[in-house]
C-alpha cells in the first residue's frame, strides 16, 4: 500500500488554476521527486496535499486513510509533514528549541531529540546555537529534524537545495538517504536535475500544473526531463 496517495488534485490562487488535476503516490521508503520550472505549480501542490492551501478537488490519502477534508494540523497528527521552501526556523531560538516546535502534533513514534542526535550526530553538537547562526546546510538538517520530531510516515520537502552549498547538498541529502532507508515515503520538490537523476525512485515532471512526464530515472534521460519541464510530452521532440 502507498504510504501517500494524491488523486487528481485541483487547487488556484482566485483565478488562476495552478493545479490542474494531479495524481502520484508514495510508497514507504520511497523518493519521489518532484520536478518543474518556476511557476510549474509545486509548491501549491505542496501545500495543498498537507492542507495549509484548500484544494478544489481531489483526494489525499495517508496510510489508507482519507485526510482530505482534515485541516492541516490534523493531516500533521496523521503523519503528514511538509518542510517548506525557506525551512522558516525561527533564528533566535536554539536548535533545540525548534526541534521542540515539531513535536506539537503530539503524534507517538520514535522520534525524540536524544533519537536525532543520535541519526544525525552533527546537529548534536549544535544543540544550543540560535539557528539564525547555522550554515544553510545546517538549517536544512534542523527543519528536517523538526519534521521527524513529529513522527511523519510521509515527508515532503520544497526545493531541497535551493540556496545551499554543495556541501550542505550533500548533507542534507545524507539525511534524506537515511529516512528513504528507514521506510519514509519522502516527496521532494529540487532543481537539480541530475541529483534527482541519480537519486529518485520516481521521477513527475510538472508544467503549468500538469504532469508532463512520470518516469523511473532508467526510463528517461536528463534532456527529457528538461524538455518536460518546458512542457514537452514524452515523444515529442524539445
Ligand atoms: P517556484 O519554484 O517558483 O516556487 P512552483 O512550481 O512551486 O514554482 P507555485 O509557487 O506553486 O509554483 O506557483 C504556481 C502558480 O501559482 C504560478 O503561476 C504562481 O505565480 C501562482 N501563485 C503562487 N502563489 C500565489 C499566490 N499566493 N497568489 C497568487 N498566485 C500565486
Amino acid at each position: 500500500m502507498s504510504t501517500l496517495e494524491v488523486t487528481d488534485l485541483r487547487a488556484s490562487h482566485g483565478q488562476l488554476n495552478a493545479v490542474h488535476g494531479v495524481s502520484l503516490s508514495v510508497r514507504p521508503g520511497e523518493m519521489l521527486f518532484l520536478l518543474g520550472s518556476n511557476g510549474a505549480g509545486k509548491t501549491t501542490l505542496l501545500r495543498s496535499i498537507a492542507g495549509d492551501h484548500r484544494a478544489d478537488g481531489g483526494n489525499v490519502v495517508l496510510s489508507g486513510v482519507d485526510v482530505s477534508r482534515d485541516t492541516a494540523h490534523h493531516r500533521a497528527r496523521s503523519g503528514l509533514s511538509l518542510v517548506p521552501e525557506g525551512r522558516r526556523l525561527f533564528p533566535k531560538m536554539t536548535v533545540r528549541e525548534n526541534l521542540m516546535l515539531g513535536t506539537s502534533t503530539s503524534r507517538e513514534g520514535p522520534w525524540t531529540i536524544d533519537a536525532i542526535y543520535e541519526a544525525f550526530p552533527n546537529l548534536a553538537k549544535l544543540d544550543r546555537s540560535l539557528a539564525g547562526k547555522l550554515s544553510g546546510g545546517e538549517q536544512q538538517a534542523v527543519a528536517i529534524g523538526r519534521a521527524l520530531m513529529g513522527d511523519p510516515v510521509a515527508v515532503m520537502l520544497d526545493e531541497v537545495s535551493l540556496g545551499l552549498s554543495p556541501a550542505a547538498v550533500e548533507f542534507a541529502y545524507e539525511a534524506l538517504l537515511r529516512l528513504r532507508e528507514m521506510g519514509l515515503a519522502l516527496l521532494i520538490v529540487e532543481q537539480d536535475l541530475n541529483r534527482a537523476l541519480t537519486t529518485a525512485d520516481q521521477l513527475v515532471v510538472m508544467c503549468e500544473g500538469q504532469v508532463t512526464l512520470r518516469a523511473t530515472p532508467r526510463e528517461t534521460s536528463l534532456a527529457e526531463l528538461a524538455a518536460a519541464s518546458f512542457g514537452h510530452k514524452k515523444g515529442e521532440a524539445a
